[in-house]
């Protein structure tokens, strides 16, 4: 397991071009969350949710990594085991910036993916709609296809890597996420070692439980971070 556990969310992708919840003041370009992106959004606003994934992995063909995803990548690289990469953001970011799929865990699913609501087949879609594949159905059980993203309400499956991480990590890295969806507090509480790195502070996060704290940009702070991170595993 690895010793350093680095947890982004939508801060790190911000300077990218892709806005955060936050940011948006509970909107997504210009869609309102709680219509789609509940546990009951397919059910009760399906059309509109599709369409909202639609557009969000069309954009994101044109979005690149900042210098934050491609110093964390090289960082990666460098350490391999040794760092545990874990994203709360279900762009392509850090793959557009190199890393192999496999090195990198998504909590709450990955954009150009589509998966069965039967059988659970996952179907790589890359920037297209999701009707064009297959008319939305899929290609192995013909049941509908969703975006393969994890609604508010729903079960995270990889959550419990998160779990497993945790138990083994000496320092905690948190980048970009105001902590709101994950319980970043009761991390830092487990952690000896921990680096906070957002805009400004958040409610849900109590920073003097870190070590270290940036309220700069993560283009900004990244190479600090990294310096550290390097350090504690030299
Ligand atoms: P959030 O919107 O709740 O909070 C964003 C945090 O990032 C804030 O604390 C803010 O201070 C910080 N931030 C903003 N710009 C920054 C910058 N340039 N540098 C450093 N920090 C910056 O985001 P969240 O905590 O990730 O939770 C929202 C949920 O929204 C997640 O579940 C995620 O899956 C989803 N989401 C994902 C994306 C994406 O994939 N890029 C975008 C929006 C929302």
């Amino acid at each position: 397991m690895a010793k350093v556990l680095i947890l982004s969310g939508a801060g790190l992708s911000a300077e990218s071009g892709i806005s955060t919840f936050r940011d948006s003041g509970g909107l997504w370009e210009e869609y309102d969350i709680s219509i789609v992106c509940n546990h009951d959004s397919l059910e009760n606003n399906e059309k509109i949710t599709l369409e909202f994934y639609d557009k969000r992995r069309e954009e994101l063909q044109s979005k690149e990594p900042n210098k934050a995803h491609k110093r964390l990548v090289a960082l990666k690289k460098a350490f391999g085991d040794e760092i545990a990469i874990i994203t709360q953001n279900v762009d392509n970011l850090f793959e557009k910036a190199g890393m192999p799929r496999e090195d990198i865990i998504h909590l709450h699913g990955f954009m150009t993916e589509v998966i069965c609501r039967e059988c659970h087949s996952i179907f790589d879609i890359s920037y297209a709609k999701i009707e064009s594949c297959n008319t939305g159905m899929c290609p192995s059980c013909l049941g509908k296809l969703r975006p393969n993203i994890v609604f508010f309400g729903e079960q995270a499956p990889m959550y419990e890597k998160l779990s497993e991480h945790i138990q083994d990590c000496e320092l905690f890295v948190v980048i970009g996420t105001s902590g709101e969806v994950i319980a970043v507090n009761s991390i830092a509480r487990h952690v000896r070692n921990s680096i906070l790195n957002n805009l400004e502070e958040s409610e849900a996060i109590d920073d003097t439980l870190f070590s270290k704290v940036h309220y700069i940009k993560a283009t900004e702070a990244i190479d600090t971070i990294c310096d550290d991170i390097t350090s504690f595993l030299s």
